[in-house]
């Protein structure tokens, strides 16, 4: 099979042929026809997050069929837990002391088949195709864990407005919440996008909202806006970190946190998320705008996430591959 596969971080990943890798007995082998790239994908290429397994194929928003019964299943970011440390015991098993994740301790789904732990896996709805499933898998569910613990904020910002938000954003609608979209200053396709994804407002992050917030979500890599959302929130409200990785959050005023305002940090998720995520669009169709890389253009889809060129979700496709794009009969074809 065809993999992009990391090999040291900070280095562009390399197409690399490997055996098509073979499951044990609680593993699906599935042959992979969407994988979204994630933010977190970004800093476990660049360096950011330490440790991966290396040699490693990242990508933790799978969509591949099992061969086997011609079954779709989605792979997520939790890999696997340890079911006996305190945290698995008292069903956080997000935060498992001997946690396994997918494409970074262990192999994702950069490649054209990928094994998975079905007891970790979902089925996909038989509504969304692999490529509008993809994102819904990191995006969607460890998004709806970071806006269930908005609470029932009627007001909520949101900082970054990427491949989660814009799948957020139709839950909260859908509830009846309004979204305050902010962006990097001056992006006004970003501001557009959120806007037509159903934000009620949207601006850049310097700007002071027309109300209050009563929560914010932090998307974006970037602890400034820790201290922006903390700026903007009414008393008692709560601002949600929910990435992986930030760069340092500046000191502020304690006055700035004090009337139970709050600061908390999402990590992972459980099964118990994914399924509740599922159960809750199960009366709705999430739509995500999504770019389209054949696998072997993973390094350009990275790029393009880095540097903030990209609208919505970078989905990545193994059945493409730009080398390869000929029919059946051996000619070119236009992807
Ligand atoms: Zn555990
Ligand atoms: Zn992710």
């Amino acid at each position: 099979m065809h993999a992009m596969v990391l090999r040291e971080a900070g280095k562009p990943l390399e197409l690399t042929e490997l055996p098509v890798p073979q499951p044990n007995a609680e593993q699906l082998l599935l042959r992979v026809e969407s994988c979204a790239v994630c933010r977190t994908d970004l800093h476990v290429v660049d360096g950011e997050l330490r440790d991966p397994k290396l040699p490693l194929i990242p990508g933790h928003q799978i969509v591949g069929i099992e061969e086997a019964t011609n079954t779709r299943f989605g792979v997520p970011w939790l890999a696997w837990t340890c079911g006996v440390c305190v945290y698995c015991r008292s069903g956080r098993e997000n935060l498992c002391d001997n946690a396994k994740f997918t494409g970074y301790t262990v192999d994702g789904g950069y490649a054209q088949y990928a094994v998975a732990d079905r007891r970790y896996c979902f089925p996909i709805p038989d509504n969304y195709t692999s490529a509008e499933a993809a994102p819904l898998l990191c995006a969607g569910l460890i998004g709806f864990r970071a806006y269930r613990m908005t609470g029932d904020a009627a007001r909520i910002g949101f900082f970054g407005f990427g491949s989660a938000a814009q799948i957020l954003v139709q839950i909260a609608r859908a509830d009846g919440r309004e979204v305050y979209a902010f962006t990097r200053d001056g992006d006004s396709a970003a501001q557009q996008f959120a806007r037509d994804m159903g934000a009620v407002w949207a601006s850049g992050s310097s700007v002071t909202p027309p109300h209050p917030l009563d929560a914010a979500i932090i998307f974006a890599p970037e602890g400034l806006l820790v201290v922006t959302a903390l700026r903007n929130l009414v008393k008692g409200g709560t601002v949600i970190c929910a990435g992986i990785h930030m760069s340092d959050i500046p000191s502020f005023p304690y006055e700035m946190l004090w009337n139970e305002r709050s600061i908390r940090s999402v990590a992972n998720l459980t099964r118990a998320d994914g399924e509740q995520f599922f159960q809750r669009i199960a009366s709705l169709t999430i739509e995500t705008r999504r770019t389209i890389y054949p696998l072997d253009r993973a390094n350009d889809a990275l790029a393009d996430l880095r540097d903030g060129r990209l609208t919505g979700t970078a989905v990545l496709d193994p059945r493409l591959l730009d080398h390869r794009h000929r029919d059946h009969r051996g000619e070119a074809v236009t992807l």
